[in-house]
């Protein structure tokens, strides 16, 4: 039986901490941290995101400000209400929920936003300082999400064979980076990996992110690794992620659920980089929660 990692309950204890350094600043008289979250279009499953992600914000008195588009709004009207956002100096942190709808260049509306608001890390200079080590940028959130909680089990990263399977740019590809940043020695699979089970069987820690279900089988995991499962499939109404939990359970030192594994880490790492943004502008505060 293997340790579960429960990002809920770790999410629950930072959340905490977040909210107790929001009050202590507005007590202070500052204005509250804002997180202003666009989303275009009715996609289900990015509604459920968005509102769980501007809830997470309410609870620690981050302000979220919701801009609902609809499904076709022209390119230029995303851009100047993102230019906007940019300019105003009440907001700290500009979300856009991905996937945008077809007819948006998705590549040219990250490139808009101010890479100092840039809280989901996707603009290339963030994603610069990812590769360069640089501390002062955003680390997107569900690589940030599984460092935190691999940080807080005493999980070391030095030294360890990490396979990733899943080299997609939100996780696979920055978590490769994150993990490199960390000491560890990367594999990144891929849809077009000629044996994925030859580098699990490596793996000291494997994370899985491919929105494949049950991909990740017992027979592909090492004794006593560390199993990470990002992936999020609806399989018969239900919530499944990339690994089969209940027999790689048996196998693993440690694995993360699903759900209540790297979700709810990924909407605690957003709070976290609004509080990063807001705090810049006044960094004279004093912080306790520094990851
Ligand atoms: P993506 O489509 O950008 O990337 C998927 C990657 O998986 C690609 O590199 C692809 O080559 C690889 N892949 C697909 N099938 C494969 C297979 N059979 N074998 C090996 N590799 C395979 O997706 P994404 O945005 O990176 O998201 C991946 C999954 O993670 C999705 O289920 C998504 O819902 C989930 N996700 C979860 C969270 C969270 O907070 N838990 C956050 C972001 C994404």
């Amino acid at each position: 039986m293997s340790v579960i990692l429960d990002g809920k309950a770790l999410s629950r204890k930072i959340r905490e901490e977040i909210k107790k350094e929001v009050e202590n600043f507005t007590s202070k008289g500052f204005r509250a941290p804002s997180l202003a979250v666009i989303l275009v279009g009715e996609d289900p499953a990015s509604k459920v995101y968005v509102n769980n992600k501007r809830k997470a914000c309410e609870k620690v008195g981050i302000k979220s400000l919701f801009y609902h588009l609809s499904e076709n709004t022209e390119e230029e009207k995303l851009l100047g209400l993102i230019y906007e956002l940019n300019t105003n100096e009440e907001v700290d942190g500009i979300l856009v929920q991905l996937p945008l709808p077809k007819h948006i260049d998705q590549t040219k509306v990250i490139l808009s936003i101010n890479p100092e608001k840039d809280v989901d890390g996707f603009h290339p200079e963030n994603m610069g300082k990812l590769v360069g080590q640089i501390e002062d940028g955003f680390i997107p959130c569900t690589p940030l999400g599984i460092d935190i909680l691999l940080k807080h089990y005493g999980i070391e990263v030095q030294g360890k064979d990490v396979v990733i399977v899943g080299a997609g740019f939100i996780v696979g590809r920055p978590l490769s980076l994150l993990m490199l940043w960390r000491n560890a020695t990367v594999t990144v699979c891929h849809i077009y990996t000629k044996d994925l089970k030859k580098h699990t069987l490596q793996a000291d820690i494997l994370i899985s992110a491919t929105g494949v279900p049950y991909l990740i089988k017992e027979d592909m995991v090492k004794d006593g690794a560390v199993v990470v499962d990002v992936g999020i499939s609806k399989v018969n109404g239900k919530i499944v992620g990339d690994v089969d939990f209940e027999k790689v359970k048996e196998k693993a030192y440690a694995i993360t659920p699903v759900p209540g594994g790297v979700g709810p880490m990924t909407v605690t790492a957003l709070l976290i980089n609004t509080l990063k943004a807001y705090k810049r502008k006044f960094s004279h505060l004093s912080s306790t929660i520094n990851p």
